[in-house]
């Protein structure tokens, strides 16, 4: 099955804001589509607004409560329907791998959406949008982006990355309930986990190796959180280069002197920020293919995307 993707109907190019317009993501639209299957939402339309409708804000009574109210009549209050419809439509979300949501709304935004209190002023640094707060809490292992991040490189990249990845989990584990699934999978993410997180190598190694005490339903919901948590960590250019280097040592035997300069080169070039990671793995894979390793051949940091995507481009 196609790997399914949660996403703002606006982004994707519906004419369902307020306004009557929408926010199409280029890169979305463009070159996600071509791996996913998005399934669009519109929450307020989904809670029965008209388009064009009156705008809305989010609003923090003296409570501290946050709701969702129409901007020239707060006391319209659209905020139990709201998430009475989260809470229904995320019960249909079961094979979502990740969700892209529309930056700034007071229902979808998800970081630093304008939070009104009286007297027109807004509380600093903002809030989440009704409806994206409820899904992550909800859901709180699935990868969710705001489109405008999504033009930074790095964050491009981890997002898609994570889609990827749930995808891979639910293929690999859940679809297939065993002890010996998640050692598989666990086999082929080591790399991963040590670009991303240290310290989760080494934790989620351990509940990997003792997996014969955990009951299995159990170990699922715990070791999805905990990887998609160590996932969603920035996978540092140190860190990076410590799998490399890694990397570089599985060829020691095959590789004459020049060729291992050659790599030690590039990967010291990456180190420094001179050449983006695509140049040091270029030629890593270019060895593996003419001295295959088996461990090595599964790893998916090798190849976590489709190159196509050209998401190593600019890391
Ligand atoms: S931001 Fe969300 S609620 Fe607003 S138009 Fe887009 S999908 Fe609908």
């Amino acid at each position: 099955m196609a790997i399914q993707v949660g996403i703002s109907a606006c982004v994707l190019g519906e004419r369902v804001r307020f306004d009557g317009g929408h926010k199409q993501n280029r890169f979305v639209v463009d070159e996600l589509s071509n791996y996913v299957t998005f399934k669009p939402v519109c929450p307020e339309v989904g809670i029965g607004m008209t388009v064009p409708r009156p705008v809305i804000r989010l609003l923090q009574l003296p409570s501290g409560e946050e709701r969702l109210v129409e901007t020239k009549r707060q006391d319209i209050d659209h905020t139990d329907k709201m998430n009475a419809f989260t809470d229904k439509i995320v019960g249909q979300f079961d094979e979502l791998c990740g969700y892209v949501v529309c930056a700034k709304s007071p229902t979808c935004g998800m970081e630093r959406v304008k939070l009104h209190i009286a007297n027109n002023n807004t509380v600093p640094g903002g809030t989440v949008g009704v409806y994206t707060k409820r899904l992550m809490a909800k859901m709180p292992w699935l990868p969710v982006e705001e489109d405008g991040r999504l033009n930074d490189p790095v964050l491009r990249e981890n997002f898609v990355f994570r889609i990827f990845t749930l995808n891979d989990f639910y293929k690999s584990v859940r679809d297939n309930l065993s002890a010996k699934a998640f050692v598989e999978f666990h086999s082929r993410y080591k790399l991963v986990l040590m670009a991303h997180s240290p310290s989760a190598y080494k934790s989620l190694g351990q509940m990997v190796a003792n997996i014969k005490d955990w009951d299995l339903d159990d170990f699922y919901y715990e070791y999805r959180q905990l990887f998609m948590d160590a996932v969603k960590e920035r996978a540092s250019r140190k860190n990076k280069t410590n799998v490399l280097m890694h990397l570089q040592g599985y060829f020691k035997r095959s590789l004459t002197k020049e060729q291992k300069a050659e790599l030690a080169e590039l990967i010291d070039s990456y180190r420094s920020g001179n050449q983006p990671i695509l140049a040091p793995m270029a030629l890593i894979k270019h060895y593996l293919r003419e001295y295959p390793d088996p461990y090595l051949q599964i790893q998916t940091f090798i190849d976590p995307y489709p190159e196509e995507l050209k998401l190593r481009y600019g890391l």
